[in-house]
């Protein structure tokens, strides 16, 4: 997330931007959903560890068998997963009926070592 006042890098979930104070569309409780991002368990690539964007700020680090979690705003993000290989990205969109995503994400083997693949986007 990027500040619209200042233009920095917010951390994940902020409310308030930490250099120069201006609200985020976070701060309005009935704007905030949820995004949850799981790795499933495989044997198969699984020494892999896939980075985790959210609009360009990370969110963490999905290893085998994980669960990345962040409130999120309803609107739309780019949510990019990186590894050794190419990256891939995903555009989501979150709105008043739509406020809670879950991405499943498989490592699938590409040329040189296992690459993020998403097996499913599910909205609740
Ligand atoms: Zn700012």
């Amino acid at each position: 997330m990027i500040c619209t006042n200042c233009g920095c890098k917010l951390e994940i979930g902020a409310k308030f931007c930490s250099h120069c104070g201006k609200e985020t569309p976070l701060v309005k409780d009935d704007n905030v959903g949820k995004i949850t991002i799981i790795r499933a368990k495989k044997i198969f690539g699984w020494a892999i560890p896939f980075e985790v964007y959210i609009d360009e700020v990370k969110l963490g680090v999905l290893k085998n068998n994980t669960t990345l979690t962040a409130p999120i705003s309803l609107s739309e993000h780019e949510i990019k997963f990186t590894s050794t290989e190419k990256d891939v990205i995903q555009r989501i969109a979150l709105d008043t009926n739509k406020k809670d995503v879950t991405i499943y994400i498989i490592p699938k083997m590409g040329l040189i070592a296992a690459k993020p693949a998403i097996k499913e986007i599910k909205y609740n």
